[in-house]
């Protein structure tokens, strides 16, 4: 449809009414629908009658809380492109994205200004505004004006809405432009899937920087006239008292949550019975954990897939018809081929190949790299770089990133297959597998293994557990334990990291 994501949201805002749709978490205070589209409108104009509008970018760097939408869609309504940073990066980080994306403009919170402000060297920056009142800044408050009644026209099709970044796993984040229409298609499409219903509410502690927590949760549930409570940062006790508190139905994680819900003493202590479907998204989420979560709290645990390329869903299990270890059924309007990434050539049904995907979803390029999106997308078929099979009722599987697989003699290991079973075991809190050079055998499996506290586990009998569970290849050369998994905010495993600290010794 020819709308704008903000236009697409008041419909949802409007709907609501005089409900309460976004909750701070950590105060409790409470945004009516109707209060929204009035403070989102009003910043839209004070924005505007600064001159900001198409061509200009502005950077969001907050953690999530309700004025982030308020931000999020003034800029959307005033014409001009927003660019979210992850708030965990460090000032150079920062600072490569604000050069980068060519922002002129950085609304952040006081806690993060020592980030902030070292980061605007050689940047384009020429103001940092606060999300509250702050000494020495304006504040969002202060830029608010007379209200803007309607969306600035702009390409829905063409136009940069948003700049968010790749998470930066297998290299630097790249810049993904993704226009207006990428993200109301994806909304509309994922809504369905999701079965959200206006008036229920879910917890929104995946990052709305992440294009997971900006399109699926904020977008997709405000859209929708649904709820969230928003959690500055992860905290699992926090996390569960909402659940309690709110009756939440439906709740959206990354698979180190659904570790911590399948293993964490807390959860217990929690009346958790109104959970009904969990999705998981963003990396690969093994049988044994999706089990034990789904067994102990006693509803359904779901994947999605998507990547920020793509708004970000492609594939969501339909909760009706759920299948152990899939990552979902295409969604309408998206097509899937697995091919062979050599040749290029479909492979045999039931076969493993590279996913390839079409849809509206698929974004414009990438910002700045007109090679890198050239290599990324041949004929509107988005490359998605990792290695998946579709089975006969049309159920994608994902092995694990191609770029990821060890190369054991002939044969190749998925790390995330290798991290399933040791999860499966009892004494393991955490795992990551990677591959380090071989003379025999080219490449071998390392496992890097977190233990449960108290447990007795040592390298031996976790690798006695796991030899009549995994074929003699696939088998870790070693174990070595660590203190915790290095993981990004959006949920997955550094494994460069991982590489870099035996590297270092
Ligand atoms: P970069 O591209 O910068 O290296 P990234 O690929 O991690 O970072 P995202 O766009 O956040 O950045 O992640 C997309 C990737 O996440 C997919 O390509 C896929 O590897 C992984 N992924 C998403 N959902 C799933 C899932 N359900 N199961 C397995 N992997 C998943
Ligand atoms: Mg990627």
């Amino acid at each position: 449809r020819d709308v704008s994501i903000t236009e697409r949201l008041f419909e949802g805002l409007t709907q609501a009414g005089d409900r309460v749709v976004l909750t701070d978490g950590p105060s409790g205070e409470g945004w009516t629908g109707d209060a929204l589209i009035d403070r989102i409108c009003r910043l839209a104009g004070g924005l505007q009658a600064r001159g900001i509008g198409p061509g200009s970018v502005i950077a969001l760097m907050a953690p999530n809380m309700p004025d982030y939408a308020v931000v999020f869609h003034a800029v959307a309504m005033a014409g001009a492109t927003i660019t979210t940073i992850n708030p965990t990066y460090t000032a150079p980080e920062v600072g490569h994205q604000l050069r980068d994306s060519g922002a002129t403009v950085l609304v952040t919170i006081e806690a993060f200004l020592p980030v902030a402000l070292a980061a605007l060297e050689g940047s384009a920056v020429a103001e940092v505004v606060t999300m509250a009142p702050s000494p020495g800044h304006r504040s969002i408050a202060d830029l608010m004006g007379q209200p803007l009644a309607a969306q600035v026209p702009v390409d829905l099709d063409g136009h940069v809405l948003v700049l968010p970044y790749s998470s930066g796993t297998t290299g630097l984040p790249k810049g993904v432009m993704l226009s207006h229409r990428n993200m109301v298609v994806n909304v509309d499409q994922a809504l369905p899937l999701l079965d959200v219903r206006a008036g229920e509410t879910t917890v929104a502690f995946l990052p709305f920087f992440h294009i997971y927590g900006m399109n699926v949760l904020m977008n997709a549930f405000l859209a929708r006239g649904a709820g969230l409570v928003t959690m500055p940062r992860f905290d699992l006790e926090a996390l569960l008292g909402h659940i309690q508190r709110h009756r939440v139905e439906k709740l959206y994680i990354a698979p180190p949550v659904a570790i911590a819900l399948a293993k964490h003493p807390l959860v217990d202590q929690f009346d958790l019975s109104s959970l009904k479907i969990i999705m998981s998204a963003a990396a690969p989420l093994g049988p044994e954990v999706a089990g034990a979560v789904g067994q102990r709290l006693g509803c359904a645990v779901i994947q999605g897939y998507g990547m920020t390329e793509l708004s970000p869903l492609t594939h969501v299990v339909p909760h009706r018809a759920p299948k152990s270890g899939a990552v979902g059924v295409s969604a309408p309007n998206t097509i899937t081929r697995i091919v062979d990434a050599e040749t290029g050539l479909d492979c045999a049904p039931g076969e493993p190949g590279e996913v390839w995907v079409k849809g509206p979803q698929v974004m414009i390029g990438y910002h700045n790299r007109p090679e890198a999106t050239a290599a990324m997308i041949t004929d509107g078929w988005l490359r998605t770089g990792d290695l998946g099979v579709v089975d006969a009722d049309g159920y994608l599987f994902i092995r694990d990133r191609l770029k990821e697989l060890i190369k054991v003699k002939g044969f190749q290991v998925a790390p995330a297959e290798v991290e399933a079973e040791l999860l499966g075991l009892p004494g393991v809190a955490d795992a990551a597998v990677i591959g380090v050079p071989d003379d025999e055998a080219g490449e071998r499996p390392l496992a890097f293994v977190v233990r449960q506290p108290g447990s007795d586990a040592t390298a031996q009998s976790i690798l006695e557990a796991l030899r009549p569970r995994l074929a003699s290849y696939k088998l870790p050369l070693r174990v070595e334990f660590i203190e915790a998994v290095p993981k990004s905010a959006s949920g997955k495993i550094l494994r460069r990291m991982l590489r870099d600290k035996l590297a270092g010794g």
